[in-house]
């Protein structure tokens, strides 16, 4: 039996979240008494590294300051996850996860632009971190794609499994998920719970597109 893993991105795939754009537009306040600091910024499908970056450069904030910066958002963003109302667990993702968790031969990975403590920060209202014991994140400055690939390389070795490029499948809301797909020559879900809606999504071709996964039978028949 081959394995099959799944390569999750976080916003707008598991979750619905506008959170963390507003902690870190406060973290910034807070700091440096600047307001609408991400105004600018295009954060969708980004990296949390080269927004937090752009910020700065746009506001002139030295670079020295990010960790500082991480931690108050990190904090913020706790307050906020513990009574959010612009924040909810898309349809599917907890039945996706928990009907499958029992088969050994199908593993789950996160791949998001988030820092790793805001991502836990972001999952564990949900329960869902428990689904994810490694994963690539957006606390290094690298291209949306190695951080997928990073994520392919932690799962090999948490899990103890190799996996053929066609039994990995990257999930997504937005045409970079699905770029990432095809760069390291991988399949990719579209899923359109997040900024991008299916046509958009599928001028990018995806090889699965969804409205949202609510329908979790017609999901898991791609890994049959
Ligand atoms: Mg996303």
């Amino acid at each position: 039996m081959q394995n099959i893993l799944m390569v999750w991105d976080l916003d707008g795939t598991l979750i619905f979240c506008l959170e963390g754009r507003r902690a870190m537009e406060l973290a910034f306040y807070q700091l440096y008494g600047i307001r609408n600091a991400f105004e600018k910024v295009k954060m969708a499908g980004r990296l949390d590294a080269f927004i937090v970056r752009e910020a700065f450069k746009e506001n002139g904030i030295p670079e020295e300051e990010i960790d500082s910066f991480l931690d108050t958002y990190c904090r913020i963003l706790e307050e906020f996850m513990q009574n959010a109302d612009k924040v909810w667990l898309l349809p599917g993702v907890k039945e996706i996860l928990r009907n499958t968790s029992s088969d050994s031969t199908i593993h789950h990975v996160l791949a998001t632009g988030n820092i790793e403590r805001g991502a836990r920060i972001k999952l564990k209202p949900y329960d869902l971190n428990q689904y994810f014991p490694v994963g690539g994140f957006g606390d290094q400055e690298l291209e949306r794609w190695q951080i997928v690939n990073l994520a392919i390389k932690r799962a090999q070795e948490y899990y103890g499994a190799v996996y053929q490029k066609e039994n990995i499948y990257v999930i997504g809301d937005t045409p970079r998920d699905i770029e990432c797909g095809k760069i390291l020559g991988i399949k990719s879900i579209a899923v359109a719970t997040g900024p991008y809606d299916e046509e958009k999504l599928r001028m990018h071709s995806p090889d699965y597109l969804f409205p949202n996964l609510e329908k979790t039978e017609a999901f898991l028949k791609i890994f049959k």
